[in-house]
């Protein structure tokens, strides 16, 4: 799960990280107010999605007065923000952080995830910070360092300190660099957190250092742990179709191809789209109904693929272990005349009951494409779906 910059900051400044004061807004009038409120005489006004560069797509601009700060919350509340995360589509802006300008310095890049191999937290820090992370990564990864984080002791003040000298944090500023970046490493413990990313950490007025963007994203699988995390989640910013899954249990993450899939595993689900591909044909969408599944979650899986206007067939891929092969058939049956079904539909089940199971596919009068085992539905699904 992802949160917005303003969200992300909040939770950091609990844990001692320093940055600069700011006021979350949803109008130009509340923009206004925010930077008065503020006071001072710059601004950063921060257009809230959850992508990131939005500094090169034109969503985050600085201001010299409040005339400024109206016309810029005016320029980007309601824009269509492209970056190079949001894809071509880009994400509106309904929301703004009006946070007080500061004058940098210098800007240092700070990451946090956790590395797999290592199985433990992995602090990365550089000297590049800014705008162009990913060149400097691409490019010259050497100058990006890397700590990793014994979870007993957590980042201890010599690993924090090392890493902060080998950046060229000044000596003046080491206390203060030391003190943030072992408050964000809890901070990343405490919430169970998956990335975290201070890009810029920020030099400012020689001897200050603060997070002047923050990204934190969270494991989804400890979310029942953090109800006050999932209290932040944004509608506005994920997609539709995703948000409907994710109330029916469905496992489902819409993809380019064609082809709907529906299956009951996310490994027999993962097998379905790699043997499709084999092949020649592009499966639309990812869907795991999940070993429980009744007649109305296959039906709401249905409607979820429907909604897909590119979609040019289905392939219902089931195999029947806990679950019986002629419940999920009167779940196919049903929930094809529900939507009534405007795509060819291929079905493969095996297991318990399959006899059952197709007899009942058969007599239900559809025009359901039957076959026999994954290939003979992949080369039948991907031929449906060309002549469609
Ligand atoms: P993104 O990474 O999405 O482009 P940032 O929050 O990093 O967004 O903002 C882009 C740039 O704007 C930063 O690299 C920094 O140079 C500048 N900036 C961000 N916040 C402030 C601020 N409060 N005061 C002055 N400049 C800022
Ligand atoms: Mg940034």
């Amino acid at each position: 799960m992802k949160i917005h910059e303003y969200q992300a900051k909040a939770i950091l400044q609990k844990y001692g990280v320093v940055t600069p004061k700011g006021i979350v807004s949803f109008s130009v009038d509340e923009a206004v107010n925010a930077a008065k409120q503020l006071g001072g005489e710059l601004w950063a006004v921060k257009a809230q999605i959850y992508a990131g560069g939005r500094g090169k797509g034109g969503g985050v601009k600085v201001a010299r007065s409040l005339d400024e700060v109206r016309q810029q919350a005016g320029d980007i509340l309601g824009m269509r923000l492209v970056t190079h995360q949001t894809g071509p589509e880009g994400q509106v802006v309904h929301r703004l952080f009006i946070e007080q300008g500061v004058k940098i310095e210098k800007e240092f890049y700070v990451g946090m995830v956790v590395d797999r191999r290592q199985q433990r937290v992995c602090l990365m820090a550089s000297s590049e910070g800014g705008m162009d992370i990913e060149k400097v990564a691409a490019e010259t990864p050497d100058k990006i360092y890397k700590v990793f984080i014994d979870p007993i002791t957590g980042l201890s003040l010599q690993q924090a300190e090392n890493i902060a000298k080998k950046i060229g944090i000044p000596m003046q500023c080491m206390s203060q660099a030391v003190a943030l970046l072992q408050g964000l490493y809890r901070a990343f413990d405490d919430t169970d957190a998956s990335l975290l990313e201070i890009n810029p950490l920020g030099l400012v007025a020689g001897d200050q250092v603060m997070a002047l963007d923050a990204k934190l994203n969270f494991d989804d699988n400890a979310l029942f742990r953090h109800p006050e995390i999932v209290a932040l989640r944004d509608l506005d910013e994920e997609d539709p179709v995703e948000i409907e899954a994710s109330k029916h249990e469905l496992s489902y993450i819409p993809l380019d191809g064609n082809i709907g899939c529906l299956v009951n595993g996310a490994g027999l689900a993962m097998a379905t789209m790699d043997i499709i591909k084999l092949y020649g044909g592009n499966p639309a969408n990812f869907l795991d109904v999940g070993g429980g599944a009744t007649v109305e979650k296959v039906t709401e899986a249905f409607k979820l693929m429907l909604r897909n206007s590119k979609l040019q067939a289905i392939l219902v891929n089931i195999f029947g272990g806990i679950m019986k092969c002629d419940v999920i058939a009167q779940g196919v049956v049903a929930a094809a005349r529900e939507v009534q079904l405007t795509v060819p539909l291929v079905v493969r089940l095996e297991g318990t009951n399959v006899d059952l199971g197709k007899k009942i596919l058969t007599d239900s009068g559809l025009p359901i494409i039957s076959a026999d085992n994954m290939a003979d539905a992949a080369q039948k699904v991907v031929n449906a779906a060309r002549i469609h």
